[in-house]
């Protein structure tokens, strides 16, 4: 059975085409600046040429049609009709404390979802949107919710609770739930398969570090912690967002620089972690890791901060599971990055880590990256969210 994943934005949506039977891709592809102008769909089917249109989208509906166009096209085309696309799988961000696994999408579960949009209000909306175009599309393909937060609902209250009154949780259920859950999913139980362990009986850290950056702790099996909160703004410093800050920090801005909450928000979302730390120099890790190289003191303290950081959460999770047998790096910079791998595993000699240097220097593999004798393993393990999706919808409907 073939499965669309769609992962839809306010104004971009993502997808692939996969074969559930064989996990290949068939093809994929971007929208993006949907309703504003210029927009454009670019698509590649597997083993194929990337093209680009710039095509009016006036709407989400607009971009899913043209995305079954080209899926279906008689020149671009990789299935004959939509017939062969057999369930299509929606990642949505918040699934509250409603959602603790995917789950077949019915007008119920959309209600549900659309409860969750206090809590994610950027996010679920334009998730609903993708939903909603493409039942208009294909009435009668089932489709499948696979929520960012689901895998994380395993997390005893002590981890999730804030410490603030109990009644704001009972009353708007402000608690931490985490998110790239399907990347800690599909990463720590691909470490399993790579170490030959099983599962439930491993301690493992999932070091997920993109332009969005977040740790989880697994044990036996099921996360019991993670770096990211109410919203994806809590914990690591990551590309632009700042992670933990003392909430303080916001009134006193607020004062000093005569900013409301929500500007300050934004800058705290948008123009803070690495690029706000290296002075606005830039929010992607490659060029803060040349400028390193090259000796420039804003790269190094952006980078040094960046890592330990990530060092500190490993440690914390080390404690909360009484030890650890792996850490994982994956996404973006921690699948490429032998630099900033090998910058947090020297924080980790209390663990008997140690790196190959020669392991540690590939990029890109689900790969074991420490000597033989390492006490503590650590494994690089390119991430997958889409086929993660792609088979939790196909579990569902088959
Ligand atoms: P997201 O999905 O959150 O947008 P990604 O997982 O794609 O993010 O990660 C993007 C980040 O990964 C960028 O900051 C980029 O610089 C970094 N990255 C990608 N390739 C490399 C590389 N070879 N070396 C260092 N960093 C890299």
């Amino acid at each position: 059975m073939n499965i669309l994943v769609i992962n839809c934005g306010s104004s971009s949506l993502k997808f692939q085409l996969i074969d559930a039977a064989t996990e290949k891709l068939i093809a994929k592809g971007l929208c993006e600046r949907i309703g504003i102008d210029g927009s454009q769909i670019s698509y590649t089917p597997a083993g194929g040429q990337k093209e680009t249109t710039v095509t009016p989208m006036k709407d989400h509906t607009d971009a899913i049609r043209l995305v079954l166009e080209a899926l279906t096209g008689e020149k671009t085309g990789v299935v004959k009709d939509l017939k062969e696309i057999g369930a299509v799988g929606h990642r949505i961000v918040h699934g509250g404390e409603r959602f603790a696994a995917s789950t077949v999408i019915t007008d119920e579960v959309i209600e549900a979802i659309t409860e969750c949009n206090d809590l994610a209000p950027l996010h679920n909306p334009a998730n609903l949107i993708g939903i909603d175009a493409c039942r208009k599309l294909m009435p009668g393909t089932p489709m499948v919710a696979v929520f960012d937060t689901a895998f994380h609902q395993t997390m005893p209250k002590e981890a999730y609770l804030y410490g603030i009154p109990y009644e704001y949780y009972e009353k708007y259920k402000i608690r931490r739930y985490g998110f790239h859950g399907t990347s800690h999913s599909y990463v720590s139980h691909r470490a399993a398969e790579i170490l030959q362990k099983d599962y439930k009986e491993l301690k493992l850290i999932v070091c997920h570090l993109g332009n969005g950056a977040s740790v989880s702790a697994v044990k036996n099996g099921k996360c019991v912690d993670t770096s990211m909160g109410l919203t994806p703004l809590e914990g690591l410093i990551m590309g632009t967002r700042s992670g933990d800050i003392d909430p303080a920090i916001i009134e006193f801005l607020c004062n000093k620089e005569n900013k409301s909450v929500s500007e300050i928000l934004n800058e705290l979302n948008k123009k803070s972690g690495v690029l706000g730390l290296s002075g606005g120099f830039s929010s992607d890790f490659r060029d803060l890791e040349d400028a390193y190289e090259k000796g420039e003191e804003f790269a190094i303290r952006t980078m040094d901060a960046f890592a330990y950081r990530v060092a500190k959460y490993v440690g914390a999770y080390v404690a909360a599971m009484n030890g650890v047998d792996a850490v994982c790096f994956t996404a973006g910079l921690g699948e490429n990055s032998g630099f900033i791998r090998k910058k947090i595993c020297a924080y980790l000699g209390y663990l008997g880590v140690s790196l190959d240097p020669e392991l540690n220097a590939r990029r890109g593999e689900d790969l074991v990256i420490t000597t033989k004798d390492s006490r503590t393993k650590v494994l690089m393990i390119p991430t997958n969210e889409e086929l993660a999706i792609a088979r939790e919808t196909f579990a569902l409907v088959k």
